[in-house]
């Protein structure tokens, strides 16, 4: 073939691939595709971790207001500097409401002064519905078993990396929660999915739960409410909390 005739047949080529990949000669136009309602409704984002204009606040800093012990009474954890933290031996402590789907963001900080070992230093736990831990320990240059390392989906899901920071230092987990959903006869239709973000690395996308947190044994769903409460748990470590806000996205009864 000539050059001439050659580049005659590349720019040919390349029309004609142009011409696919804009949809040319398809009968539609632009417009045809563009989806305009429903807009989403417009958020003020916040600041670096701060909750955005459309977020339930948990914990601003100033009490626990909206939580309760899960022992019955109000919740006897101590609130110092902006901080909730564990009172060891008081209990777990939950939120007055319940939740369905949520995107939660909560930061946390295991003590500066280190003491104990493996499941024994730092740990607490973000329970979503009550019954499915996403574990809270120091795991910064402290082994124990990956399953239930900081980041983990307790006994269930091993975190991607190990994201943690130092004891003593603030860290973030970013989490989106799926509730499981359940046929009226309570049997399971759907599991729950959790994506979690530790210090902004992605540490689980979207894995299954296989049914509600155990120390010991197989987990299996039980059917329970579309919503409960959030909890977290005294370990008998002084873990403290802070900056904790969610946003619903939807859910079976919204
Ligand atoms: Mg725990």
């Amino acid at each position: 073939m000539r050059t001439a005739t050659r580049h005659v047949v590349a720019f040919a080529l390349a029309s004609l691939v142009l011409a696919v990949v804009s949809g040319e000669g398809s009968g539609q136009r632009p417009e045809d595709t563009e989806v305009w309602e429903p807009e989403p409704p417009v958020v003020m984002p916040g600041e670096a971790g701060m909750p955005p204009s459309d977020a339930i606040i948990l914990f601003d800093g100033t009490g626990l207001d909206r939580w309760v012990s899960v022992d019955g009474g109000p919740a006897r954890w101590t609130v110092v500097d902006g901080a909730m933290t564990v009172a060891g031996g008081t209990g777990n402590i939950e939120t007055r409401e319940g939740f369905g789907d949520i995107q939660l963001h909560i930061e946390w900080r295991t003590p500066e002064e280190v003491a104990g070992e493996g499941q024994g230093r730092g740990n607490s736990g973000v329970f979503l519905m009550g019954r499915y831990e996403l574990q809270v320990l120091d795991s910064y240059e402290n082994r124990t078993y990956a399953n239930g390392q900081a980041g983990s989906i307790y006994k269930q899901h091993i975190p991607l990396v190990n994201a943690s920071r130092p004891p003593g230092e603030w860290q973030t987990y970013d989490i989106v929660f799926e509730g499981p959903r359940f046929d009226t006869d309570g049997g399971l239709r759907r599991p729950a999915f959790m994506t979690v973000f530790h210090n902004g690395v992605l540490i689980h996308h979207r894995v299954e739960l296989a049914g509600p947190t155990l120390y010991r044994g197989d987990p299996a769903y039980e059917a329970h409410a579309d919503r409960l409460p959030i909890m977290l748990q005294d370990h008998g470590n002084p873990v403290s909390y802070r900056n904790i806000w969610l946003r619903e996205f939807g859910g079976p009864s919204r």
